[in-house]
């Protein structure tokens, strides 16, 4: 059993800039990195939007280099999954984390960075094209396919602000919504019905992604007729939701009714006392690299401020 001021489970730019933070306040952070180190933009290539790299950077190597930064101020990196917490309602007592080692780690303050997952179809073409012209983020990877055609699958809120980001970059934009509607709210579907430059199918789903090292197209079906047809596209863009890791907090934390944990207000405060949260765990809408950190920072910030009150 070891004893910390300050636990952050998770190691993507929210649990690194927490680090930092709770680091150069001088509590002496343990970090546990879980099962992705680096999180979601170690899947990523080229990250052309995080501020202070003109020349872009690729998302493995800004990774290490905020653990560097966090490293560098005294936080202590561990690669390890937290399975499991058990946390007090009390006011100033412990919370619990097990590790996957065997390790229990009690800690007065924890803060929680274990992100979100981006869900794909699971076609083995898909996989095997991860990073060859499917991606989870438009945001993110829409830029490298200006002026050519993609694809986007999905009909919720994040689906059409994708295509709609995407119709203003690339020449064509095909969505394909498995229904005969949209789940997006009206204003969104009104936003994706008036850019001339997509191409709104309904019924359609992803029979093949088409292609052996890059996406070069896809083999579609409507689901009502069984119609199979060919479409050429550089770039496929999965919008189709994103699962926050939050099971080991169920029954601990609240949740919303799709598993982000809340938080109070404008802060990073959970319902339990000396407990935060940061990054896309709380955040289905913003979910940028930038913005999680942004509340990384907040949640160190909060622990220090209660830390202090003990
Ligand atoms: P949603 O769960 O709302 O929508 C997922 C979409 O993907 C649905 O259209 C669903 O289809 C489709 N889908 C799911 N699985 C598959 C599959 N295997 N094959 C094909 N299609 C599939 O997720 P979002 O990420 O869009 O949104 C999450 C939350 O965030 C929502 O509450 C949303 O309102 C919010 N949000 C708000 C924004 C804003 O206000 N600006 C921006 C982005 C998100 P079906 O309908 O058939 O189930």
């Amino acid at each position: 059993m070891e004893k910390v001021k300050t636990l952050i489970i998770g190691s993507g730019p929210a649990g690194y800039t927490a680090a930092i933070y709770a680091a150069r306040a001088d509590l002496k952070p343990l970090l546990y990195t879980g099962m992705e180190p680096g999180g979601q933009l170690t899947t990523t290539t080229e990250v052309d939007n995080f501020p202070g790299y003109p020349d872009g950077v690729d998302g493995p190597t800004m990774m290490v280099e905020l653990q560097k930064q966090a490293e560098r101020f005294g936080t202590e990196v561990r690669i390890g999954h937290v399975k499991r917490v058990e946390f007090s309602e009390e006011v100033g007592e412990v919370h619990k984390a097990f590790v996957d080692d065997g390790t229990e780690i009690h800690a007065q303050s924890i803060i929680i960075s274990t992100g979100a997952t981006a869900k794909y179809l699971g076609l083995p073409s898909e996989q095997k094209l991860r990073g060859g012209g499917v991606s989870a983020c438009a945001v993110c990877d829409g830029f490298f396919y200006k002026g050519q055609e993609v694809a986007i699958v999905g009909g919720g809120d994040t689906a059409a602000e994708e295509a709609t980001y995407l119709a203003n970059i690339c020449s064509k934009v095909t969505m394909l919504v498995r229904k005969d509607k949209m789940r997006a709210s009206k204003a969104m579907q009104h936003r994706v019905t008036n850019m001339p430059n997509i191409d709104l199918r309904y019924n359609q789903e992803i029979d093949e992604v088409l292609g052996s090292h890059v996406v070069e197209g896809l083999r579609i079906f409507n689901n009502q007729t069984g119609d199979k047809e060919e479409i050429n596209i550089t770039g496929l863009f999965i919008a189709i939701g994103h699962k926050p890791n939050t099971e080991i907090f169920n029954d601990q934390l609240e949740m919303d009714d799709d598993g982000y944990l809340i938080t109070k207000g404008k802060s990073t405060k959970t319902n339990i006392p000396g407990v935060f949260a940061s990054g896309d765990v709380q955040d289905k809408e913003y979910r940028q690299a930038v913005t999680a950190a942004g509340t990384g920072c907040m949640a160190a910030l909060d622990a220090e401020r209660y830390l202090n009150t003990l």
